[in-house]
């Protein structure tokens, strides 16, 4: 789909290519292109329609990048004045070019451990499961085999796996293999043995250690129970965070994302990103969002970053409420399929102190808030710190909080996003899968205000797209046709989905590029396809912009270029 050629080019080719232009340009008087000297390029591309998220010039033909920095963007013929002898062309060959794709939501380490790990999502059946495990064995040596990501539901055996169904494949090491929501494990014998589980051990409070009728420990452990095979597995060495953390950069650059927005870091992994960018391991940029643990730090430090400016910190990620699946979410009313409205993680007496010092010191709040109660406490505790703090105290006057999720909004809410200058980070996979149960925890009134892409852009909102990932796939196909579709990948919406909070797909685009630059402090050199900014870019082998929706999914990233440089292209 791509072909890569270094131009060949002579003097008289050169001169050819500047007659040409000249020749064709006659009688017109260019008036936004100096014709001469003509600037040399390090790289061209062309050949498929240019998509800029610059509502200035939203579509063009080609561009030129020098020192990494966009210098050209317009037609085809234009571009030619910026080739020479050492000029990288690239051509797309139909496939469509747009600015780098940056995912607003995401958990880098995350993304990796589930590369290494054995990855057991879309299993299909017990027998399946068997026959992935024992591939796996055959090829990896570890002290504890763990997997994650398998579901029964649909599984023909109709059943949970069992010690005795891991036994038969895996016997000599302990076997851990967690079901997708994480609330449950299948273990072997082997790893029974090794915990000390028996047909006498009792369950930690909050646990089940699933029994047969014989009285015998199936293998299956349920949430606290988890935790006694959990212990087998040796803690991370820092290889091993390494290990994840650039196997994940490198998961995410053939996906075509140049960036993500990476949430509730430890300050430790900071410093290995820092240090794996600097030597060049690292080759997206990471946006890191720490743990309130190492708040007290980056207040002291201030922003930080990497030699090259690739590795940023400036943001603390705190916790709101739960999550909607489990009931967690803290909602205004109770749920309409439990008597229970969720729950607060944290106070307004914890919260407000973190609220002013970042204000102080110009660091950026991103809170998870879920519940139409979790948003609208959020708001009110931002808008009290903001009336605390004057905008003549504060390191920048608009501080760009984030609110991570912002799933159910009572509808007054809504405007109150655009007025606050609060950023709205949505996932909007998430829309995609919650239909299925989100109807039924809510009601139907309360979908109105729920996932609201378009109207909170209506109201001036900034909002930006992301994954979650590896809670979701991660795959930015996924979330922009989720964007402009609101369809699970099946094509099934459901009635009262809200169809018109669907948003336009030049708006989605916003949503994974100029609008996370801007989320993330870097709108004027990043986020958009415009002369003087960071030549960050991602290309599509189909153009996402005009084909049928259904297809957005099945569409591949070929090349991913961060500052200038491929990180990633498709062979
Ligand atoms: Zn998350």
């Amino acid at each position: 789909m791509l072909s890569l050629n270094k131009f060949v080019a002579c003097a008289a080719l050169w001169g050819a290519v500047s007659n040409t232009v000249f020749s064709q340009d006659e009688g017109t008087q260019p008036t936004d292109q100096p014709l001469s000297p003509s600037p040399v390029a390090d790289m061209v591309i062309w050949g498929g329609p240019v998509y800029t998220a610059d509502d200035s010039n939203p579509k063009a033909e080609a561009i030129a990048i020098e020192g990494g920095i966009i210098v050209f963007v317009g037609s085809r013929q234009d571009a030619e004045r910026y080739v020479g002898d050492d000029t990288t062309i690239l051509s797309l060959d139909g496939a469509a070019l747009f600015p780098g794709f940056v995912d607003g939501h995401a958990h880098l380490h995350g993304i990796g451990e589930r590369e290494l790990t054995l990855n057991l999502e879309g299993t299909p059946s017990i027998s399946a499961l068997k026959e992935t495990v024992a591939l796996w064995r055959a090829n990896e040596q570890p002290a504890v085999l763990v997997g994650r990501g398998w579901i029964e539901t649909h599984w023909p055996e109709g059943r949970f796996p069992t010690r005795w169904d891991i036994d038969a494949v895996v016997a000599d090491i302990p076997v851990i293999l967690a079901r997708a929501d994480g609330h449950a494990i299948v273990i072997n014998s082997k790893a029974m043995e090794l915990a000390g589980i028996s047909g006498d051990t009792t369950a930690p409070y909050g646990g089940e250690i699933i029994k047969n009728a014989l009285g015998e420990p199936t293998g299956m452990l349920v949430d606290a129970a988890m935790s006694l095979a959990t212990q087998l597995i040796p803690a991370d060495t820092q290889d091993d965070i390494d290990r994840a953390l650039v196997t994940g950069a490198n998961v995410y650059a053939r996906y075509g994302w140049t960036g993500l927005h990476n949430m509730s870091v430890p300050l430790s992994r900071v410093d290995a990103l820092e240090r794996l960018a600097d030597a060049g391991d690292v080759k997206i940029r990471v946006y890191n969002a720490i743990e309130p643990e190492d708040a007290p730090s980056l207040f002291e430090s201030g922003m930080r970053q990497n030699a090259d400016g690739r590795i940023v910190t400036r943001a603390i990620k705190l916790y709101m409420d739960g999550a909607l699946g489990s009931r967690g979410a803290a909602l205004l009313e109770p749920y309409a399929d439990a008597a229970s409205s969720g729950l607060l993680l944290t106070t307004r007496e914890q919260t407000m102190p973190l609220l002013q010092q970042a204000l102080g010191s110009g660091i950026q709040i991103a809170m998870h808030a879920i519940g139409d109660r979790g948003n609208r406490l959020l708001l009110d505790w931002f808008e009290e710190a903001m009336n605390d703090i004057p905008t003549i105290e504060r390191a920048i006057a608009i501080p760009r909080w984030r609110d991570e999720h912002t799933q159910i909004v009572n509808p007054e809410d809504l405007p109150r996003y655009a007025a606050l200058g609060v950023i709205a980070s949505m996932q909007p996979s998430h829309a995609i899968g919650d239909l299925h149960f989100a109807p039924a925890r809510l009601g139907d009134e309360r979908l109105v205000g729920a996932y609201a892409w378009s109207s909170l852009i209506a109201s001036g909102a900034t909002v930006i797209g992301g994954s979650d990932a590896p809670v979701e796939r991660g795959d930015p196909m996924i979330e922009f046709y989720a964007a402009v579709h609101r369809h699970d990948l099946e094509g099934f919406q459901g009635e009262n989905w809200h169809a018109e909070e669907a948003v336009r797909r030049e708006e989605a685009l916003k949503m994974f590029t100029l609008w996370p630059a801007y989320a993330s402090f870097a709108e004027d050199r990043l986020g958009s396809i415009t002369v003087g900014k960071e030549a960050d870019l991602t290309a599509f082998d189909r153009d996402i912009m005009t084909i049928m929706p259904t297809d957005i999914p099945k569409t591949r990233a070929i090349m991913t270029i961060v500052k200038g440089q491929i990180a990633y292209k498709a062979d």
